[in-house]
């Protein structure tokens, strides 16, 4: 199965992109942290990245797509994959499909997280992840079961995103509502589009992307 997320910064991609990973043994493939180890490694896109990142801008569609297009060029997507962070406009949206075509890598379905952009603010600014797995957390809404250790992997290690601050969030939501949103017509109108309530709890908007998605 091959699915799109779909939401604002904050709305619960990367969260629920980690469960389905477990559940329905996906692959996530997330656009922000494969650009982030491009630019923690220095490569070329990394370099061009960095600036615009750190400004809360978008990096520019053929850098992302070549970076997404590599990676799904490898095996270990085969079995399904999960797009985190791309399309972000509806150029990308449109390049992406000619793409997937192209690899023969159809999608089942676009899943898009609801939440009011108030709740965004606060999520974004609390959250953390583990330095070494990935495993994401939260200040308020998921601590690890033991404090300062990881679940998932034990490590005392955890590091925050440097675009994760109220000022950066703003203008990282305008770009969303400016940009993005209209991916919800436009997958809409292809009739993959699922939508669900962000809002709910973590376990509980788990188990509506599971309905969604039976
Ligand atoms: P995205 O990948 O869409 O930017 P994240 O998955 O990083 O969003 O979620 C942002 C923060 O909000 C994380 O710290 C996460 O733990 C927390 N979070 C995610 N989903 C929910 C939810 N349904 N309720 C409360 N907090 C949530
Ligand atoms: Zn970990």
């Amino acid at each position: 199965m091959n699915i799109i997320l779909l939401g604002p910064p904050g709305a619960g991609k990367g969260t629920q992109a980690k469960r389905l990973e477990e559940s329905k043994k996906l692959i996530q493939l997330s656009t922000g942290d494969m650009l982030r180890e491009a630019v923690a490694n220095g490569t070329e896109y990394g370099k061009k990245a960095k600036d615009i990142m750190e400004a809360g801008g978008l990096v520019s569609d053929d850098i992302v797509l070549s970076i997404v297009s590599e990676r799904l060029d490898q095996d270990d997507i085969k079995g399904g994959f999960i797009l985190d962070g791309i399309p972000r406009n509806v150029a990308q949206a449109e390049t992406l499909d000619t793409m997937l075509a192209e690899k023969n890598l159809p999608l089942d379905a676009v899943v898009e997280l609801v939440v009011d952009d108030e709740a965004l603010v606060e999520r974004i600014t609390g959250r953390y992840t583990c330095a070494k797995c990935g495993q994401g957390y939260h200040d308020k809404f998921e601590q690890p079961a033991r404090e300062g250790v990881c679940d998932k992997c034990g490590s005392t290690e955890f590091k925050r995103r440097a675009d994760d601050n109220a000022e950066t969030v703003r203008s990282r939501l305008k770009v969303y509502h400016e940009q993005t949103e209209p991916l919800v017509g436009y997958y809409g109108s292809k009739g993959i589009l699922k939508k669900v309530d962000g809002m709910a709890d973590i376990d509980d908007v788990t188990s509506q992307i599971g309905e969604a998605l039976a």
